[in-house]
């Protein structure tokens, strides 16, 4: 009992962009729930966070609002990201244990300034963490995969979340070569919305453009030809009007931006050494992030970049449970966590 308590004050936290997630050790993933918040404009109270506060998304009344504290990987609303998380530690606690934890490994994008670091562990010590160690997202997602990031051999990982796709080259405990793009998942729902606004003249919301993105977003042709009925506002009438898309439509809209996704990843490859691009040749690129389940994706990469690719088992949990291992095992990962001096060699 002692024991299973000394790990329970332990988490690890995934502060995404789109989803938070919370890991306590010794038990596993308790939290999974969007990173947003409604608010009321007029009396600044807070309404509903996570799940609840998503739901509402495009069909607030004007004097409530649907935030997310965090735009691109980095923390835009202080305030409201500790409130997030002293929810999501609130509810954890409320399953019998005390919501007060000892450390935290929190992933975060590999190319935040100091202040922005700062800003992220004073947010989870201010939502009651007593200390705070931010672990770059790749190195967290190449551990919850279990890649060998410690071997002399290249570990390349792509998250691609709600509003950062990060690419990292790993190797030996750390990270060689990187890009933090801040292009992802949302930019590709922005691209239908103006697409079906240009094309078609009618008005969608943000949820619509998701759902098309999830149901009939590709980014290669595929065999079966897919379509899903949208209904948006006629831009000429104002008034309601339902319109069926098809996915070449759809991949169409995005083309850009994935181009731009695949650009980068081919920029991180050439200016990593050479020994290193002979390694991931051989073991391959590994996506991750909720973003790497667009339908096809993997296969373009594949296609653009001359390397095998693999999507990580459960994509969306993989930076949860390498902040959760590390903290579980902190000792081991000490000096993946916890080193400031550790040389970047190439950051482009
Ligand atoms: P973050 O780490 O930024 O919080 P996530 O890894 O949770 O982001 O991924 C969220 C993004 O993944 C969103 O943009 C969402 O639309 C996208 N996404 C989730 N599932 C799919 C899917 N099946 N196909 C395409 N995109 C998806
Ligand atoms: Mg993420």
């Amino acid at each position: 009992m002692k024991f299973l308590d000394y790990f329970s004050k332990n988490i690890g936290v995934d502060l995404g962009t789109a989803n938070s997630l919370v890991y306590v050790a010794g038990r596993g993933i308790v939290i999974r729930e969007p990173s947003v918040a409604a608010v009321n404009n007029k009396t600044g109270q807070v309404l509903a966070i996570g799940d609840e506060a998503k739901k509402m998304v495009g069909r607030t009344p004007a004097h409530i609002t649907v935030i997310r504290p965090l735009i691109n990987g980095v923390i835009s609303d202080f305030e409201m990201t500790q409130e997030m998380l002293k929810y999501f530690f609130k509810k954890i606690g409320a399953e019998g244990r005390a919501f007060h934890y000892h450390r935290a490994v929190i992933g975060a994008p590999s190319n935040l300034t100091e202040v922005e670091r700062k800003s992220v562990e004073d947010a989870v010590i201010g939502a009651g963490a007593t200390k705070a160690y931010v672990l770059e997202e790749p190195l967290a997602a190449a551990i919850g995969a279990r890649l060998p990031i410690s071997e002399p051999t290249a570990n390349a990982v792509i998250d691609i979340g709600g509003g950062t796709t990060e690419i990292a080259i790993i190797s030996m405990g750390g990270i060689v070569t990187s890009k933090s793009l801040k292009l992802a998942g949302d930019r590709l729902n922005e691209d239908i919305i103006r697409f079906v606004r240009e094309e078609f003249k009618l008005a969608i919301g943000e949820p619509t453009a998701e759902e098309l993105k999830i149901a009939i977003g590709t980014a290669l042709p595929v065999p079966e030809k897919l379509e899903m009925a949208i209904r948006g506002r006629d831009m000429a009438t104002g008034l309601p009007k339902e319109l069926v898309l098809k996915e070449t439509q759809v991949r169409a809209a995005i083309a850009r931006s994935l181009k731009i996704m695949v650009d980068s990843a081919r920029e991180v490859i050439e200016s990593t050494p050479p020994e290193l691009v002979g390694d991931i040749l051989k073991n391959g690129i590994h996506l991750c992030g909720g973003g790497s389940l667009l339908k096809g994706l993997d296969k373009l990469l594949e296609k653009e970049l001359l390397v095998p690719v693999e999507i990580i088992d459960d994509p969306l949990t993989a930076v949860a449970r390498g902040c959760g291992m590390a903290v579980e095992q902190f000792d081991k990962y000490y000096s993946v966590v916890n080193n400031p001096l550790r040389p970047r060699d190439i950051k482009i």
